[in-house]
């Protein structure tokens, strides 16, 4: 067993969870953006580690893709964003956003792991680690070295084809990492007109899944033209406020966890 890495002694973490899906655009970032956001506006000191290394989004969709972060010989600080959500990605760190990292497993894996020991965090309530899609690499270093509380799996109905979930919920058991939940996007459209819901990637399955795995199912949400603009427009922390109902719920359920 490879022994897990320290916190560096300038950070007081008190729990570390990692954000998983079986493949990717089935919006892993999106929910960890909004887990981030809704923990945030309950008063939760927040940290975001995105580790999607390759393909980074988080910077993007907080509007903080034009600021970089900082290193001295304490540590790299990372940046803040609008409502003081600490964020760390490659992204910020490199000179241009769309230079593509063309790496080997290995230098992401301990890139990954620097961005745990080396930032300054200082003290968060939560630190969310947006993984790359799929059971990895970078994945298996974090679920190997980081001291993980547990994992959140996002799918989507059409995802829901069971073989992808279980890898991802296998590969927590495989590592003795609890799995605080499913949580499926993309679940449904709600018709702007009469209000009806549209399953339009086909019936959820998420709840089945869940008790067939024996993993919580925390909750499904909807697609939402609303939230891809905000997106887009690096406004994400505002999407909390304007679908109050739906965070409130849904911060609840992760506080429970
Ligand atoms: P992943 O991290 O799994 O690759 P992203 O979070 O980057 O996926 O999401 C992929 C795309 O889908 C993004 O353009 C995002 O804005 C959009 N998206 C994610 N969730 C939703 C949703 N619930 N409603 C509408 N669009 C969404």
């Amino acid at each position: 067993m490879i022994e897990k890495e320290k916190t560096n002694e300038k950070t007081n973490i008190k729990k570390v969870i990692a954000i998983m899906s079986g493949k990717g655009g089935v919006g892993k970032s999106s929910v960890t953006s909004l887990v981030a956001t809704t923990l945030n506006e309950k008063g939760y000191k927040v940290g975001i580690m995105d580790a999607d290394i390759t393909g980074p989004s988080i910077p993007k969709v907080f509007g903080i893709n034009n600021k970089r972060a900082k290193g001295n010989d304490a540590g790299i600080n990372p940046v803040i964003t609008h409502t003081g959500i600490k964020v760390i990605s490659l992204n910020l760190l490199i000179d241009k956003e769309d230079s593509p990292v063309v790496w080997r497993g290995p230098l992401i894996a301990n890139t990954v792991k620097q961005f745990y020991t080396e930032v300054n965090w200082g003290d968060l309530d939560y630190l969310l680690i947006d993984l790359p899609p799929g059971t990895g690499d970078v994945s298996l270093t974090i679920m190997q070295s980081l001291p993980l509380d547990g994992i959140i799996v996002v799918s989507s109905p059409q995802d829901l084809v069971k073989l992808i979930v279980k890898k991802s919920l296998n590969m927590a058991k495989m590592m003795n990492t609890p799995v605080l939940g499913i949580i499926e996007n993309m679940s449904y459209f709600k018709c702007p007109e009469c209000g009806k819901k549209i399953n339009i990637f086909g019936e959820s399955k998420v709840e089945e899944i869940a008790e067939e795995m024996g993993v919580d199912y925390i909750a499904s949400i909807p697609i939402d033209p609303e939230f891809v603009e905000l997106s887009d427009e690096g406004k994400i922390e505002l999407y909390g406020k304007i679908k109050y109902g739906l965070m409130e719920d849904f911060g609840d359920k992760i506080l429970s966890k």
